[in-house]
């Protein structure tokens, strides 16, 4: 006779198992403390997660910029009222692409979780004085990837502009392409930079912020495209990540390559600001570039 029984069949994976989707079993059989507290990337501290949300998801020890969603963002750089737009859009996976499972299971997993069409949002409304329309990615839809959604929603964004000559911010948080939608989301660079191009012709600004991560097909097209191209401090920010880039040319690369202060010293950037600043950069930064159409 043993002296306890365990009532259901298997051990629950171990916390931060390689498999988080197969995990969902085991999540149910323990303690539910994920939703309270988490562990800062920069300092180690155990953080209190409503105390890191209400400091915009920025570790309060170390200035650790935690990523942040869509919607989460539109929230604290627009003023209340402002309006989602450009909903509705989900793709259609136009190659009917399967890898370890089937890409349309993954985007309708993605959409659940998320509550999301795709890995994008756009709203347009007021920031401080100024009229903008602002496009925000979230990262937690498959990594943030570009496929024809996003790539559409982007362009729209900049139409939207262009056509109500109100300035473009959008806020990348991206892997890059969405390799599921193969040459369809590689389009998308093709698309969204003619659209910039003529945003610019329009002499409307167009200021990128690049958050953490932001790679891939995202930095070769909009992500560097802007007026100004500002970052949030300690972002990962370039085309192919560092792993991948030591592996091919077998060097140990630099401290700090590829993160927002490294890319600001190198001149790939306008400038780095912390998330609770960043509002009030944008207004004095659109301030300043809608200062000579005004007058
Ligand atoms: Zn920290």
């Amino acid at each position: 006779m043993s002296w306890f029984k365990r009532e259901e069949g298997e051990y629950p994976a171990a916390a931060g198992g390689s498999d988080p989707e197969g995990s969902a079993d085991a999540a149910a059989k323990t303690v539910r403390t994920e939703g309270l507290w988490t562990k800062c990337m920069g300092c180690r501290a155990v953080l209190y997660i409503p105390e890191l949300e209400a400091n915009l998801n920025v570790c309060p020890k170390c200035q650790h910029h935690f990523k942040m969603g869509a919607r989460q963002r539109i929230s604290i750089l627009l003023e209340p009222g402002y309006e989602l737009v450009d909903g509705g859009l989900r793709s259609t996976d136009p190659l009917n692409f399967t890898d370890v499972k089937p890409y349309k299971q993954r985007l309708r997993k993605a959409q659940e979780q998320t509550g999301l069409d795709d890995a994008i949002l756009n709203a347009v409304g007021q920031m401080g004085p100024h009229g903008v329309v602002l496009s925000a990615m979230e990262y937690s839809f498959i990594g943030g990837s570009m496929g024809a959604v996003v790539g559409e929603a982007i362009a729209r964004a900049i139409d939207r502009a262009r056509l109500s000559r109100k300035p473009l911010i959008i806020v990348a948080a991206s892997g890059g392409a969405r390799m599921m939608e193969g040459v369809v989301s590689l389009m998308q660079l093709a698309k969204i930079s003619t659209a910039l191009a003529q945003l610019d012709d329009a002499r409307v600004p167009y200021i990128c912020v690049l958050t953490d991560p932001t790679t891939g097909g995202v930095t070769a097209s909009f992500a560097m495209l802007g007026d100004l191209n500002i970052a949030e401090p300690g972002a990962l920010i370039g085309f192919a990540g560092p792993r991948v880039i030591e592996q091919t040319i077998r060097q140990k690369l630099p401290e700090g390559f590829q993160r927002s202060e490294f890319l600001l010293e190198k001149g790939f950037l306008d400038a780095v600001v912390h998330r609770r600043d960043l509002k009030s950069y944008l207004i004095r930064a659109l301030d300043f570039l809608k200062a000579p159409a005004a007058a």
